[in-house]
């Protein structure tokens, strides 16, 4: 059976159709947090996820929106979009946010937003950090989000000594999960930062115990029109035409 993993949509509505489209449509959905947040539709996110059954957990932006943690935490564009994403969630999407638990497990897959260890918080950018982090999951495979970054940490025990390698994820190149335990990111929907500005999700098949990630080219500039027209920082908009 095929899933589709999804991470960091942040209301980016036109982002999210176009990896729905693209993606099998049998494939039961899982979503890695941070739907709301920069973007200009935070409400027809959740509504569309709600649609489809998703199983998600929260992020780190799910939570600042419902004041669960300060948003000076935050740096001053994304306080902004904290605040008028705030003013325009519905009590439904609320409650929707409310809803998600920090962690899930399906199976062999343990799903959270940042790391196992700091479910909300941590970034899992370098093997340093991924290897910490296999302590903190019974599983063989964990699915983070948080980074925005497309990657794929596998630990290997050679002798006596857990080795964590980082690969990168290269599109339409399926890698087979392996022997070893791994720490997966699919990278962003609604805001990639990995210098390619097209949304990032992947596909993991279970049975051939594979993952692919694909990337899908979306219209970036009605996204930005609509961002605009809201006023939203300046910084958050120019940054999807590069994918930084
Ligand atoms: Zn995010």
């Amino acid at each position: 059976m095929r899933h589709t993993i999804l991470s960091d949509i942040h209301g980016n509505l036109q982002a999210l159709e176009a990896v729905l489209a693209d993606a099998p449509p049998d494939a039961p959905l899982w979503c890695l947090g941070d739907i709301v947040g920069y973007g200009p539709n935070p409400n027809e996110c959740i509504e569309r996820l709600r649609s489809l059954d998703v199983e998600c957990i929260v992020g780190n932006h799910d939570w600042a929106v419902m004041n669960k943690v300060d948003v000076q935490d935050f740096n001053p564009d994304a306080q902004l979009s904290v605040r008028w994403t705030q003013d325009q969630l519905s009590p439904e999407s609320t409650e929707y946010l409310e809803s998600l638990p920090v962690r899930l497990e399906n199976g062999p897959f343990t799903l959270v937003h940042g790391s196992p260890r700091e479910p909300i918080w941590e970034y899992i950018l370098y093997p340093p950090t991924a290897r910490l982090n296999f302590a903190h999951f019974d599983t063989p495979y964990c699915f983070v989000g948080h980074t925005h970054v497309p990657v794929l940490f596998r630990l290997h025990h050679r002798s006596d000594k857990a080795v964590c390698e980082a690969e990168q994820l290269l599109e339409g190149d399926p890698r087979l999960l392996g022997d070893g335990r791994l720490i997966v990111n699919p990278g962003s929907v609604g805001q990639p930062r990995d210098g390619d500005a097209r949304a990032s999700y992947a596909i993991l098949d279970a049975e051939e115990a594979s993952i692919e990630y694909r990337r899908v080219a979306y219209d970036i500039t009605q996204v930005q029109r609509l961002m605009e027209e809201a006023d939203l920082p300046r910084r958050n908009i120019m940054r999807l035409s590069y994918g930084w």
